[in-house]
């Protein structure tokens, strides 16, 4: 790690003009400490992560879900829909301004929470799924998951599908879900990648959390440290939208 604060983000952004440069690939692999600044809860934050409230692996399970679809609707469900009023901040601004301006290829996000579309990115790999969209167990239906949260108000659990009947569910990635096709989408980009931005993750969460292994230059935003730490080029213990906001001032030679 780099002792001197403004060389760092003078280092980064040296990084990501070179690879620009040279015509390289750059990525951003968020997790949900991206979007606590938008009050959003992360997992394992000390005193403010959900997992000093509930185990989110039991909450948030496939087997629950499947087995008792009482506990996951009041519990697990009500958990992903507190999200949808959420708003982007910086961070993801800055994410999306840094892809519009060629300096990164796109997000691979662990989050859910749809705030890198809000904010204008344009290539994300949804590697956990997302809360805007519902799917059919049965026949493949596809829809909002607003459909699913009115049947759930009236007390119709587990919600149905509207073109068959059959058992519909959030679009998300469960604990103990198959990884979806987003998934290989990002190891495929990764592998061809040349660096990799992560930002307010505790990479923690396989198989997301081996991609930092793959490339060659890693560098690493996240408030506490990280299994990863060690072999990142730099790595920032400090908010996400106040290293990204040093690292974009550096490299457009302008704040935001
Ligand atoms: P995590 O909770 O395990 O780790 C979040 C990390 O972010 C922590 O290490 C924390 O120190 C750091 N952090 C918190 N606020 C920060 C900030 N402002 N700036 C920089 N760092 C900050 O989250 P994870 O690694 O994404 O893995 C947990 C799983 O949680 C993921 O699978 C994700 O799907 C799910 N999740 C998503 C959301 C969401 O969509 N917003 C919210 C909660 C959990």
């Amino acid at each position: 790690m780099n002792s001197c604060r403004e060389d760092v983000y003078q280092k980064v952004a040296a990084l990501l003009q070179n690879i620009k440069n040279k015509r390289g690939a750059s990525l951003a692999l968020t997790g949900a400490g991206i979007s606590t600044e938008s009050g959003i809860p992360d997992f394992r934050s000390p005193g403010s992560g959900l997992w000093e409230q509930m185990d989110p692996m039991e909450t948030l399970s496939a087997q629950v879900l499947r087995e008792r679809p009482e506990e996951f609707y009041i519990r697990g469900f009500r958990l992903l829909t507190s999200m949808k009023d959420a708003t982007p901040n910086l961070a993801h601004q800055i994410l999306a301004k840094l892809e519009e301006a060629g300096y990164i290829q796109g997000v691979i996000t662990q989050n859910i929470d749809n705030l890198h579309h809000l904010a204008g990115s344009r290539r994300v790999w949804e590697v956990h799924g997302n809360t805007r969209e519902a799917y059919c167990l049965s026949c493949r239906w596809r829809g909002a998951l607003s459909e699913l949260e009115q049947q759930v108000a009236q007390g119709s659990i587990p919600p149905r599908c509207p073109l068959c009947g059959g058992n519909a569910r959030p679009a998300v990635v469960l604990f103990g879900d198959p990884m979806p096709v987003a998934f290989n989408e990002a190891l495929e980009a990764v592998k061809k990648a040349d660096l990799l931005l992560v930002v307010g993750s505790s990479l923690s969460v396989y198989p997301v959390a081996y991609l930092p292994e793959l490339v060659r230059h890693l560098v690493i935003i996240n408030l506490t440290p990280t299994p990863q730490d060690y072999r990142a080029e730099v790595v920032l213990h400090e908010k996400a939208s106040q290293a990204l906001a040093k690292i974009y001032d550096r490299l457009e030679g302008k704040g935001l």
